[in-house]
């Protein structure tokens, strides 16, 4: 199979790598000339870390970290207001993090599959058509070629989101705020740090990179929406906007380079279809959650990884990108959603509410809180989904594997799957093969209570599969809350219990 992928970034290089290890045939169009050396830093956890763990990247990543040992937060005379240790940091995700410059692990995730995969740099779509067998792209060369499959990976302004579902204004989700980066020689004795200062509505933040003595700056400010800005109005806007801001601020923004300067709206992307016939899109391109949820760049890995699974599983493309589709939206949606909620406290409107973040950082950044901290920011990784999707679910019937502990996001990508086959058939059977059940979260429990009473009349018959002493008890329980039949079977009855299913 054939897959043109448009965007060479974190996620069309994940993509690409995996596809190629699932013998397909990934060409990747990325519209800059060549690798990029520029633009901001990430944390990198969650999926991501899981991802780049199975293609062996972690070590490399390590020795090309980041030079920060704490996050502070100071006052206008750089006094230190909270301080989290990066330490902390790394206990909240388990050890299983790592500070990184955006570009590094794009480097990385390039080099990875340079020697395979065929990357066109300097390349972009102007148009795209598709039949029922092929897509076919048209280039900014004017050349065209058809492929079996085209994946949008271009990122938040994605081209190929334009080009086949829409203008982005029908999509774009803004949530008050632009950011500016820039990076510049560390005259102002930040170190191995990462320092913010923050005055009502906007936010200034330096941080160590990768190399020695050079700092990144972010600039966060509260302002309407104005799209693009093109670069030569960026430094005048950004001075304006940080007038008479306190701490090094007028130092950084008379040392700013004027032509290098990233700048851009904070915006989500919410769209209601990720898949349009032979097209796909991934990360930014369909689900940006911003900055904010700090968790862009590990789920442009983690969805990309899913993606690639899903269509080395499934013979049919179809389906694999609605499985692909049904098992992140759940995740993107709920990390959108507390992005959206915690965007007012990230950069405050008032003094008021400034002098609330500052009690609730000395209070939070803490060891104590590291279970409040993981929640909030912690992602659980969508590699390690208790429930997923066995292959041999066809026509009318669902089977999943159970194994672990259930969440909320769960019972979205169930409900997703059942309201997919109940677009065509009048009822749904269900097969669980249950290999573990860790005990269920509450907002869990009351998923699985409001599942049972949107679809238990349309689950027809429902088979629980596997030894364990309480699969047999899921299978009396569930009827007729759940299902109208339910029966279980022992494992080695695998097969009987989808002929059971598949039999009227
Ligand atoms: C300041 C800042 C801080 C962030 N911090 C974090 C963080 O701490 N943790 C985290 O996980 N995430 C973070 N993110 C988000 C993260 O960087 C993104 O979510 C992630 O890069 C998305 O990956 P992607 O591959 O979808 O898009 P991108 O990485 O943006 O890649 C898109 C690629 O498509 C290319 N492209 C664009 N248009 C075209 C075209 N027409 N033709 C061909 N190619 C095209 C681009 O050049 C680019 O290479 C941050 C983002 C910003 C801006």
């Amino acid at each position: 199979m054939k897959i043109l992928i448009s965007g060479g970034g974190l996620a069309g290089l994940t993509l690409a790598y995996w596809l190629h290890q699932y013998g397909m045939t990934p060409v990747v169009i990325e519209q800059s000339d060549g690798l990029r050396h520029d633009g901001y830093g990430i944390d990198f956890f969650g999926s991501g870390y899981d991802v780049a763990e199975k293609m062996g990247l972690i070590e490399q990543l390590k020795t090309q970290q980041i030079k920060a040992d704490y996050v502070g937060y100071v006052n206008e005379d750089g006094k230190p207001i909270a301080k989290m240790e990066m330490d902390l940091m790394r206990k909240i995700m388990n050890g299983r993090y790592l500070p990184l410059m955006h570009w590094i692990l794009e480097e990385a995730l390039y080099q990875a599959l340079a020697d395979d995969v065929e990357v066109r740099f300097g390349r972009s779509l102007t148009a795209v058509s598709q039949t029922a067998e092929s897509v076919t792209a048209t280039f900014d060369d004017g050349s065209s070629e058809t492929f079996d499959l085209l994946i949008g990976a271009d990122g938040i302004h994605s081209n190929t989101r334009g080009l086949v579902f829409g203008p982005e204004s029908d999509f774009a989700h803004y949530l008050g705020y632009t950011i500016a980066c820039f990076a510049v020689p560390d005259h102002y004795g930040i170190g191995q740090a990462w320092k913010n200062y923050t005055e009502p509505k906007r936010q200034v933040g330096v941080y160590a990179s990768n190399q020695d003595d050079e700092v990144i700056t972010l600039f966060m400010w509260e302002a309407p929406d104005e799209g693009h800005v093109p670069h030569a109005e960026r430094l005048p806007r950004l001075r304006a906007a940080f007038d008479d801001m306190g701490w090094i601020t007028p130092q950084l923004l008379a040392d700013a380079p004027e032509d290098a300067i990233y700048m851009d709206t904070v915006t989500q992307i919410k769209m209601p279809e990720w898949v349009n016939g032979r097209v796909a899109l991934v990360g930014d391109a369909c689900g940006c959650m911003t900055l904010i949820s700090g968790q862009g760049a590990s789920m442009a890995l983690g969805s990309a990884y899913i993606l690639a699974e899903a269509l080395h599983q499934y013979d049919d493309f179809a389906t694999a990108f609605r499985v692909y589709e049904h098992q992140i939206r759940p995740e993107i949606e709920t990390r959108q959603e507390k992005a959206r909620d915690f965007a007012k406290a990230f950069v405050p409107g008032s003094e008021l509410g400034l002098q609330v973040q500052k009690v609730m950082m000395k209070l939070l950044l803490r060891d104590a809180f590291k279970g409040v901290l993981r929640k909030q920011f912690g992602g659980a990784s969508v590699l390690n989904r208790a429930l997923k999707r066995l292959p041999a679910s066809s026509d009318g019937v669902l089977g999943y594997q159970l194994d672990g502990k259930l969440r909320d996001v769960d019972y979205q990508t169930l409900s997703l799957d059942v309201t997919d086959v109940l677009a065509t058939h009048d009822h749904v059977n269900l097969l669980l093969k249950m290999e573990s059940l860790e005990g269920i979260d509450l907002p869990a429990m009351w998923d699985d209570v409001q599942f049972g009473r949107e679809y238990g009349r349309s689950v027809h018959k429902f088979a629980v599969v596997g030894d364990q002493r309480w699969s047999d008890w899921v299978a009396k329980a569930a009827r007729p809350f759940y299902a109208q039949q339910s029966r279980h079977f022992p494992e080695k009855e695998l097969d009987a219990a989808w002929e059971w299913l598949r039999t009227d």
